[in-house]
């Protein structure tokens, strides 16, 4: 048997036929009685042929009870068996009637049953009232002289009786099925609101889960009460830290500034637990490179007699947002100043040649300014080529080896200058699908590079190979070198060393960035492994080796 099942009333669980059985069982008794009693109270009743025929009946109608399969024919099937008691109690009645005048009364046992099975109301009314009085009436019209008033009144009562019995059982049954519709109607409503705050619920732990914000309920307490799927990452990850906890153990917050750790009365989510309302308040958590930039909001959450219960906390990860706003005003500052110092020698120079009288001193500052507005230009173009280098890059067959071959000659002059040697290990021809014009400018830079920052009587070494369908370029050299952190920031624009920026090598920082949007505009890598005073190698790797 289920679990469910006995929960349930005891009469849903019995099988029709018991059921049937148990509501015929009164009756079945009775007539059992009269029938074992019959021979000691009543001698002669059981010789009763009408008598007999009812024993008989009621004892069929018992049987079908027990054996029909009353689960497999309608539901009015059922009302045969109070009928077929009509029929029996008629003829035991008439059959006993010298014996037990008073048995007609058994009829209140189908009359009963027909009337709370609901069917047919008028025809069962009217039955429960013509039955009883026909019994009477048949035997008395039979033999009218005989009738008494008493025989008479007594059969018109007992129709009459049981007509209020089935009128009273007939208006209860109609009552409790009113009631029962109204309450199915009303468990019918429950579940259709049931269903639809079902519906209305994932919808918002969809929508709530889809959003890229951490969302978080807290109590007054400021334990957490729901969070989503977000939030659920930024817990795992660490970075709600303890601005969701009041005193959890989380990451360290700090202001604005990075470096200024937040009051306890600051932390997100005890400015909301204190029903405050804010929105766009950046917290930064965690030290050093993990650290996070999170713009929180919270509101507060009243109850339904508006008094503060909560509040929910949304949180933002905006750290890549607050870096990009950081590294923009950085390089705007570094144009600026990078821009401002040859256009201050410019027009100071120009000045002082426009002050002197002697032509030939004069024309020096103006031969000054010249270089100056020179790298100015260069500046300017550096710059839009830094911005632009990615996107203007066009492969064709191209031999790495030629171009490798004809940028070392153009640097020749400026390393022998230097005294730095410069050697070369390429197989020729080494076929590439590279944009011959950019790429020369990577190697140019690569090449000048080594040259610029390798002291006299140093080397630069070029070295080229195809590796698993990709073109690895190695150049190294033998010079100044620098430390992990700053090889690992010389792709930024505006980076130069510090030593470079305070020894008398001129350089923008921008030559390898511009390397850097070449390469990757090949769809290449680039990096560099560098030690200081050990020398650097700067590796370009690109794919689409040419057959
Ligand atoms: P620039 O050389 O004009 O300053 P780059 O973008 O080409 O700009 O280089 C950025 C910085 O990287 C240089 O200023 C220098 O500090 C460092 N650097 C580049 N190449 C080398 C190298 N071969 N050896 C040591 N430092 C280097």
């Amino acid at each position: 048997m289920f679990e469910g099942d006995s929960k349930r009333p005891l009469l849903e669980r019995l099988s029709p036929r018991t059921r049937m059985g148990l509501s015929q069982f009164p009756l079945t008794m009775i007539l059992v009685c009269l029938a074992l009693a019959a021979p000691a109270a009543w001698p002669g009743l059981l010789g009763e042929g009408l008598f007999q025929a009812a024993l008989l009946i009621h004892a069929l109608l018992f049987l079908l009870c027990w054996i029909v399969p009353w689960e497999r024919l309608p539901p009015v099937a059922t009302l045969s068996i109070p009928l077929g008691d009509m029929v029996a109690i008629v003829l035991s009645r008439n059959g006993a009637l010298d014996y037990l005048p008073g048995l007609g009364i058994l009829l209140i046992f189908p009359v009963i049953w027909l009337a709370a099975s609901g069917r047919f109301p008028t025809s069962t009314v009217l039955a429960s009232f013509l039955v009883p009085l026909g019994m009477g009436l048949v035997p008395l019209l039979r033999a009218p002289a005989e009738a008494t008033a008493t025989q008479l009144t007594s059969t018109v009562l007992l129709a009459l009786m049981l007509l209020a019995v089935a009128s009273a059982v007939r208006f209860v049954t109609a009552t409790m099925a009113l009631q029962q519709r109204k309450l199915e109607r009303k468990d019918t409503d429950l579940r259709r609101l049931l269903e639809s705050s079902e519906r209305r619920e994932s919808l918002l732990k969809t929508i709530l889960d889809t959003i890229d914000v951490g969302v978080s309920a807290v109590d007054t307490t400021g334990s957490v009460t729901l969070r989503n799927h977000q939030q659920e990452i930024f817990d795992r990850t660490g970075v709600s830290g303890d601005h969701l906890a009041v005193d959890g153990p989380g990451a360290p917050l700090y202001g604005q500034d990075r470096k200024t750790r937040l009051p306890a009365d600051k932390v997100p989510v005890v400015r909301a637990t204190k029903g405050e309302t804010f929105a766009d308040y950046l917290v930064w958590i965690g030290d050093g490179a993990g650290a996070r930039a999170l713009s929180t909001a919270a509101r507060a959450v009243n109850d339904e007699a508006g008094d503060f219960a909560g509040a929910v906390v949304a949180s933002n990860d905006v750290t890549s947002l607050v870096e990009a706003i950081t590294a923009k005003d950085e390089v705007i500052a570094t144009v600026s100043h990078e821009l401002r110092t040859p256009l201050t020698s410019v027009l100071g120079n120009l000045e002082f040649a426009l002050s002197e009288k002697d032509p030939e001193v004069s024309a020096h500052y103006v031969e000054i300014a010249h270089r100056n507005a020179e790298r100015l230009m260069e500046l300017v173009a550096d710059l839009l080529l830094s911005s632009s280098a990615a996107m203007t890059v066009h492969p064709r067959e191209t031999d790495i080896a030629g171009l490798i071959d004809s940028v070392v000659g153009s640097v020749a002059p400026q390393a022998a200058a230097a005294g730095i040697e410069i050697k070369t290990d390429v197989p020729a021809p080494l076929w590439t699908h590279t944009d011959p014009l950019r790429m020369s400018q990577v190697l140019d830079n690569l090449l000048s590079n080594a040259i610029k920052y390798t002291s006299t009587g140093g080397m630069v070494a070029v070295r080229a190979r195809t590796e698993g369908g990709q073109l690895r370029l190695d150049v190294r050299d033998t010079g100044v070198g620098m430390s992990p952190p700053d090889a690992a920031r010389v792709f930024d624009r505006f980076f130069r060393t510090s030593s470079a920026r305070t020894s008398a090598i001129p350089g923008t920082g921008l030559g390898l960035s511009i390397a850097k949007a070449i390469v990757e505009g090949h769809h290449g890598r680039i990096s560099c492994v560098s030690a200081p005073g050990k020398g650097s190698t700067f590796s370009v790797s690109l794919p689409h080796i040419a057959s």
